[in-house]
């Protein structure tokens, strides 16, 4: 499987963002790892531009993800 790119620079995945450890594992291996689509972080930097990416938004914040979309579109 090819390594997916946006894991060296992404501060969620680069533990950047505060989040308990379980949690923060959790969210690593079932969005980072496995399915990016899923992650509110990867839908607005690919539907938007990175730049429009909160720093405090986490992989599960679907709805927040889904404002964005509906206050840049
Ligand atoms: S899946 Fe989301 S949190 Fe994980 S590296 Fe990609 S953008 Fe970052």
């Amino acid at each position: 499987m090819m390594r997916y790119e946006n894991l060296e620079t992404c501060p969620f995945y680069q533990r950047k963002m505060s989040i308990n450890y379980a949690a923060g594992s959790l969210y690593r291996r079932i969005y980072c790892e496995q399915d990016k689509t899923k992650c509110a972080r990867y839908k607005v930097s690919s539907k938007l531009e990175k730049d429009k990416v909160p720093i405090d938004l986490y992989p599960n914040m679907q709805d927040r993800a889904d404002k964005i979309f509906s206050e840049h579109t």
